[in-house]
């Protein structure tokens, strides 16, 4: 099976600053991260497509507790982007302690950061990032 958007050519666009993400011809649909097939229709007439990077807050927790090399407190999120995929990442700019309810709902822009690779993952990478747009 042949991949429209590589692993590497995913992180390449995060080094840019850039949300590369794959749009199904057939239904329409935005799958971001990338995956194989479409995430809606499991169709595979997916084309390359750069999304806006910014989406809305649905949920979120606060990670006290945190596995091997982490350092926590921290806060992971799920985020609704504009063209409908949802994506978890690390929300930052804030306090953890600071974290309530009222963050639901949020505008948030995306990013990335580098993480070192460690005994859960193959290498270094980049993971998506959100940080509060004002309103
Ligand atoms: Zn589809």
């Amino acid at each position: 099976m042949e991949y429209k958007l590589t692993f590497d050519q995913y992180q390449k666009g995060l080094d840019r600053g850039e949300f590369l993400g794959l749009r199904c011809n057939a239904c329409d649909t935005f799958t971001f991260p990338p995956l194989g097939t479409c995430r809606n229709c499991s169709g595979t007439d997916l084309e390359v497509t750069r999304l806006s990077g910014q989406g809305i807050l649905r949920t979120f927790t606060v990670i006290r507790v945190a596995p091997e090399g982490m350092n926590p407190p921290y806060v992971v999120a799920m985020v609704e982007l504009e063209e409908g995929a949802w994506v978890i990442g690390n929300l930052v700019d804030i306090n953890p302690d600071d974290a309530d309810m009222t963050l639901i709902g949020k505008k948030v822009r995306l990013g990335s950061q580098m993480v070192k690779g460690d005994i859960f993952s193959a290498c270094d990478s980049r993971v998506i990032t959100f940080s509060l747009i004002a309103n």
